[in-house]
């Protein structure tokens, strides 16, 4: 039921928008509004806080369905998750209902900042500082393509508090606030997919922060950053099978109407091979992102190895699915007249993201089952 109401709306309020966003690599304000309408922008907000109280699995079908019709679209479930999670898994009791409430109820967006121009795969490499001042603590530095910098209200900023420590307890969390002083934004980055979703970089200048806005312990912001990711490469892996199922099914509709030889060129083997491999594959990635995404409602010991082989396995999927769905149209599949050609470019940032594949295999073979 939750995926045909979900793929209902999708199709009715997101999906006419979705070509427009690309080609104007404009913000889907049409999607937020529709997402904010439905409550499902951040279906992950436990319920005492006004939220939906999805569980993981409804979390993946939400962000899998619109990502079905609008990839740039459902990074707005996905990052909301993403940017909130640090403060649910080890933020204070006020800070949860600071932060989480507005968030439930669509007046705010959350961002998450950990990467920075020299620090993407060895996060802890980060630069950006952040010292105690009496009850406050002052941040400086700049963290780098950040989803929804700009239009989020709220965002987790990991920074470092003791330099000597680095990832072994000399990193912290904390929220900054948008309309804090000294937090600005970059230009919006020129990218080769996702064009509706924002990315920039987000300045922070001398930003005084109250200690209370530390998530969790003075050097554990490492730690739920990590734990962070742990949970939601699950919903990257959402995002590629969402791509990936929206462009099987464009091409599956496709090669029954386009003729060559006299008939529909679906009915020529070689083009049902490539369907019935693409299904596979997809099928298989779902498998394994439903199966990581009960290991991380019930926080099992396997999650780490689980969600990044659900991201790595689906992200790599969604790239080949979509590059043979272009193949599928043709000539036709190569032009912006036809979806696929987005959703190829769109596929290639959940192998990019929340860790390159590189890097989800370092993750993985360092907790093999
Ligand atoms: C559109 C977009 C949105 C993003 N959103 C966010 C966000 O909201 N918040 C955030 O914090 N970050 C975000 N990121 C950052 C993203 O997570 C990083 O780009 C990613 O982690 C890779 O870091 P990097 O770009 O510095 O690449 P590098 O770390 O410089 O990697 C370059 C290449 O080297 C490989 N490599 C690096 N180390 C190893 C190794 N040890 N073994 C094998 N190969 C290796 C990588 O896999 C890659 O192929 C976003 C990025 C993009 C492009």
């Amino acid at each position: 039921m939750l995926r045909e109401s979900v793929r209902a709306l999708a199709e009715a309020k997101i999906a006419p928008h979705a070509a427009d966003v690309d080609e104007r690599a404009r913000f889907p304000q049409e999607a937020l509004d529709a997402l904010v309408g439905s409550d499902l922008h951040a279906v992950h907000v436990p319920e005492e806080f006004g939220g939906a109280g999805a569980d993981a699995l409804a979390t993946v079908v939400v962000i899998e369905e619109v990502a079905r019709v609008c990839a740039s679209s459902s990074l707005i479930p996905a990052v909301n998750k993403l940017g909130s999670l640090p403060v649910m898994l080890s933020g204070s009791a006020e800070l949860k209902e600071r932060y989480l409430r507005p968030l439930a109820e669509g007046r705010a967006m959350f961002s998450y900042c950990l990467s920075e121009p020299d620090a993407g795969s060895d996060a802890g490499g980060m630069k950006t500082r952040a010292v105690r001042d009496g009850d406050s603590y002052v941040l400086n530095g700049v963290k780098r393509w950040i989803t929804n910098a700009g239009v989020s209200d709220y965002y987790t900023v990991m920074a470092v508090t003791d330099p000597e420590k680095r990832t072994r307890g000399g990193i912290s969390a904390f929220v900054v606030e948008k309309g804090d002083e000294g937090v600005s934004f970059g230009a919006p980055e020129k990218k080769l997919g996702i064009k509706g979703s924002p990315t920039r970089e987000v300045y922070l200048d001398n930003v005084r922060v109250p200690a209370e806005r530390m998530i969790g312990a003075e050097g554990t912001g490492f730690a739920t950053a990590m734990r962070t990711l742990d949970h939601t490469r699950i919903t990257i892996a959402a995002q590629a099978l969402g791509i990936a199922q929206g462009a099987l099914d464009y091409a599956k509709g496709y090669v029954r109407e386009r003729k060559q030889f006299g008939k529909p060129v679906g009915d020529f083997q070689g083009v049902q091979f490539m369907l019935a491999d693409m299904a596979m594959k997809l099928e298989a990635a779902r498998q394994l992102t439903y199966a990581a995404a009960a290991r991380s409602q019930r926080e099992d010991g396997d999650l780490t190895f689980f969600g990044a082989a659900a991201k790595c396995y689906a992200s790599d999927a969604a790239m080949e699915i979509t590059t043979d769905a272009v193949q599928l149209l043709g000539g036709y599949g190569f032009t912006r007249d036809y979806p696929v050609e987005r959703m190829m470019r769109d596929a290639k940032i959940t192998q990019i993201y929340e860790g390159t594949n590189q890097v989800q295999r370092i993750v993985m073979a360092r907790n093999l089952p």
